[in-house]
């Protein structure tokens, strides 16, 4: 397994990450979600050995990974790590990026693993395309195809669909969580996007204040948020009498305590999202269909 063990690490003298300790089972997907700039980049690239720690230790199984003081190429061979701002070679085809790695001792071989990525990430139709004129979404598709040419034993990923549209993002996700899984492949994901976590990810953590803030399943993060930013990553929410209450736990009954005022209805496809005020707070809700502003109706939390 992963092991991070009393990691901090400044990039000048203020603290980025502050003593983390986390481990990730082998063949474990693992999320590290966080607000922008918590520092999720930072980790992925220390555990790719990109910086000298200040203090702490990272293993995986019996290795120390090592920063650049110890290690004149960074990255361990066990690793691979799709960064943020990913980096290709934009004069050559997807086909050849992708299968920059493989040997060319065994074309046949190399030209149906190659084939075998191109499937995952759906880019079948651009093996012959030069990156250059890819989107940022297909580039950010041949990266990942890349970086997993080799079966890396961990597969770091940035904000793995962050320039994907719509339109592929959802087969793309299942697609890829699906082929690391039937591999084995360890992943870590950093992300602020809780599709990416969800059904995927067998472990998560929240970074915040330079600190873990939470650690846990997704399902147990998500049914008892520890507080408004774990409740906010998920879903719409509500603080009632002390209690984070999700928009989808409220319903109309025909009476109750918490009688708010319509001010808004957003249409969300299966649901309206509406916007009431109790008195000056506002109280956000799901419901069936739109409600006129001014509609007055009452609030219970659904058991
Ligand atoms: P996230 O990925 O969660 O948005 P980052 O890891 O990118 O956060 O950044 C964490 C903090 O470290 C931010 O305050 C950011 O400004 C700072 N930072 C990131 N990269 C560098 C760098 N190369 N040099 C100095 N500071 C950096
Ligand atoms: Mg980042």
């Amino acid at each position: 397994m992963l092991q991070v063990k009393n990691l901090t690490f400044s990039y000048d003298t203020a603290p980025v990450l502050k003593n983390l300790s986390f481990d990730v089972a082998a063949g474990n997907h693992f999320a590290i979600i966080g607000e922008s700039g918590s520092g999720k980049s930072t980790l992925l690239k220390l555990l790719y050995g990109t910086y000298d720690l200040n203090e702490g230790q990272i293993f995986w199984k019996d290795q120390e990974v090592l920063g650049p003081k110890f290690n004149l190429i960074i990255g361990p061979e066990f690793m691979k790590y799709v960064a943020q701002e990913f980096d290709l070679m934009p004069f050559t085809s997807v086909a050849e990026n992708i299968g920059e790695y493989l040997s060319n001792f065994f074309p046949e071989k190399k030209k149906e693993r190659t084939q075998e990525l191109l499937n995952v990430v759906e880019l079948e139709a651009f093996a012959d395309t030069k990156v250059k004129l890819l989107s940022g979404g297909q580039k950010q598709r041949v990266a990942i195809a890349r970086a997993i040419a080799k079966q890396p034993e961990i597969l770091l990923l940035d904000e793995p669909f962050s320039h994907i549209d719509n339109f592929k993002k959802q087969s793309l996700r299942r697609n890829l969580f699906a082929y690391l899984k039937e591999k084995n492949i360890t992943c870590i994901v950093a992300t602020h996007d809780k599709e990416d976590v969800m059904a995927f990810s067998d472990d998560m953590i929240v970074i915040h204040d330079h600190k873990i803030m939470a650690q846990g399943t997704p399902k147990a993060l998500y049914q008892n948020p520890e507080n408004k930013l774990i409740a906010a990553f998920f879903n719409e929410f509500n603080l009632i009498d002390g209690q984070l209450i999700y928009a989808h736990q409220l319903q109309v009954v025909p009476k109750s305590k918490l009688k708010v005022t319509v001010n808004k209805s957003y249409y969300k496809g299966p649901f309206y999202l509406i916007e009431g005020l109790a008195g000056q707070d506002k109280v956000f809700f799901e419901h069936k269909r739109a409600l006129e502003k001014g509609t007055e109706v009452c609030l219970e939390k659904v058991i």
